[in-house]
């Protein structure tokens, strides 16, 4: 399957979207350092979300997408990456479930 130009695919939960949505790794060429956001070299797109995250983590698939090993630290700046978009999420779940409460209370 082909994607518009500018497009990428999360590695953990295959959703494509336009490359700003997510975030980038990457593994630096001639180097092979991992890191973020900048650099030239081979990527991996993640979403800003936690499922997808863990995903990465626990199976590896950013370390396979890269054919790199990826250091703790790089998933702990990953980490620190999400958490405001985690409290965002939090916020919009807390007011959510508050809405669908007094939406049964009426
Ligand atoms: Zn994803």
């Amino acid at each position: 399957m082909s994607l518009p130009p500018n497009y990428r695919r999360c590695i953990s939960c295959r959703a494509t979207g336009s490359k700003d949505q997510f975030l980038r790794i990457v593994r630096l060429h001639p180097t092979h350092t991992v890191q973020l956001d900048q650099g030239m070299g081979r990527s991996a797109y993640l979403c800003p979300q936690a499922e997808c995250l863990k995903l990465a983590q626990r199976k590896n698939r950013l370390g396979r997408s890269l054919k790199a090993a990826i250091p703790e630290d790089l998933y702990a700046q990953l980490w620190q990456r999400l958490e405001p978009a985690l409290q965002r999420g939090n916020l919009e779940g807390k007011a959510k479930s508050e809405e669908k409460r007094r939406m049964l209370e009426r």
